[in-house]
């Protein structure tokens, strides 16, 4: 039993600070001088320092100083196989997924570029900040093994699954339902729950999956009814459009996967844009998440997600935000952060009643604004509430697993350090309102400059240079 003790300035969350609306910094936990107790990588204990140390005499302890420690983030959508193809330019979803993506995640079938690619697309998730992502992988079942693997060499907790698609797509890079579900069986006995790796069932779109693929991973889910189902849904408008020309049968693009099966507790799907109040309220019912990659959405133009919908109390949508490397073009879940702001106050000029009286509606408005709390919560606790795995990790209460980033809120631009000193002087944050104050300044003006170090079940895994 090796047990180790992490001295610093601590920011997580204990709730929804959307549920705290005026009030939101009762959502949060700030320990000025914290100390986390890790025992083989889980946390024992964890609050104020002078009281945690009293009670755990002669443990090794690390100070971090000058940083805020959250709990790592959760990127719930990402691309493996696209981490060299991040930043294609000039197409929007379908077009690119033929030209740029496809030809890419070809690759991946060879074992030594999937290998190469996982190194890689690990270490510059560390270097933002992640620790856990959910991830497609290619077609191929080399990707998906090679990244379980490598996640278990780092002991990082990953959701990843063989990524089936039979229609729409290159000749060799389809597969038949037949293959995808032998394979998919295989990966879910060899790496699901073994070590920190979790499975995911993982049908890539409506619009690349025949009726037979999509029975496929019905039957898997029947099976294993403890795997994750992860897909995409509603990202772009032709997208939506061609899903209903496969699926005739099918009212809206949700209604896919509901006559499979494969909408509950576990469901994640990417982008959500073009979900209609009714989708969202059949997802809120049913415990599915929608994941909101904010990054991709624009750098594809794909459309503005409606956050202050998907969080109405009403029919509250549980939800992750992701990358969607390679249509997402930063590794950041601070970018992500960044343009899930600008996307919020997009919709809340629209709501506002400043452009259309009829559609003026304030609570929406400000449900959009994404609040350093909001924001933060969202890439971690939130994250893993979406994903289900707050049981296991997303904040720091004792029994979840000791995953977590210290930030150097005056790192990144030049001038950042004058600006944190507007917030609080050199002796860093003193109460929870600063230390929001710093972390909005991290999000929206600084970048993943301001990630210094990154842990992993109480290991550092990165520093930065
Ligand atoms: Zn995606």
């Amino acid at each position: 039993m090796t047990t180790v003790g992490i001295r610093g300035t601590f920011f997580d969350f204990v709730d929804d600070p959307w549920k705290h609306i005026g009030n939101e910094q009762a959502a949060a936990r700030f320990h000025q001088d914290g100390l986390m107790i890790v025992t083989d990588g889980v946390i024992k204990a964890f609050g104020p320092y002078d009281k945690v140390a009293a009670a755990h005499p002669g443990v090794e302890v690390t100070h971090i100083k000058d940083r805020i420690i959250l709990p790592g983030f959760i990127d719930g959508h990402i691309h493996l196989p696209q981490t060299r193809v991040l930043g294609a330019y000039g197409e929007q979803l379908l077009p690119w997924l033929q030209k740029s993506i496809y030809p890419e995640e070809i690759k991946y079938k060879d074992r030594n570029y999937a290998r190469e690619g996982v190194k890689r697309f690990l270490d510059a998730l560390l270097a933002a900040g992640t620790t856990t992502c959910q991830a497609f992988t290619s077609s191929s079942p080399v990707s998906t093994e090679e990244l379980f693997e490598e996640a278990s060499r780092r002991n990082m907790r990953v959701i990843a699954g063989l990524t089936g698609i039979d229609r729409n797509a290159p000749a060799e890079f389809i597969d038949t339902p037949e293959n995808f579900y032998r394979d998919s069986k295989r990966l879910i006995a060899e790496y699901h729950n073994k070590g920190r790796n979790l499975y995911a069932i993982t049908p890539r779109f409506a619009f690349g999956a025949s009726p037979e693929l999509l029975k496929a991973c019905q039957r898997l889910k029947h099976e294993h009814p403890d795997c994750w189902v992860n897909t995409h849904i509603s990202e772009n408008p032709a997208e939506c459009t061609g899903v209903l020309v496969e699926h005739p049968d099918c009212q809206d693009y949700l209604g896919v996967y509901e006559k499979f099966d494969l909408v509950g507790p576990k469901f994640s799907g990417g982008h959500g844009v073009y979900l209609s109040n009714n989708e969202f309220r059949r997802m809120s019912k049913k415990g599915a998440a929608v994941v909101f990659c904010p990054c991709s959405n624009l750098f594809l133009g794909s459309g503005l997600f409606r956050l202050g919908r998907a969080t109405d109390p009403e029919h509250r949508v549980k939800m992750s935000f992701g990358t969607d490397v390679g249509g997402g073009n930063r590794f950041s879940m601070i970018a992500v952060l960044d343009d899930a702001y600008k996307v919020g106050m997009c919709n809340n000029t629209l709501l506002d009643g400043s452009i259309d009286p009829a559609r003026k509606d304030l609570a929406e408005a400000e449900r959009n604004k994404l609040s350093p709390y909001r924001g933060f919560w969202s890439v971690t606790l939130g994250g893993a509430e979406g994903l289900y795995i707050d049981d296991k990790l997303g904040n720091f209460e004792p029994g979840k697993e000791a995953d977590f980033v210290a930030l150097d809120p005056n790192a990144g631009q030049l001038a950042q350090p004058w600006h944190q000193s507007l917030v609080a002087d050199g002796a860093g944050p003193q109460t929870v309102d600063e230390a929001a104050n710093m972390l909005f300044a991290v999000m929206m003006v600084g970048d993943d400059r301001c990630v210094d170090e990154t842990w992993v079940m109480g290991k550092r895994l990165y520093k930065k240079s």
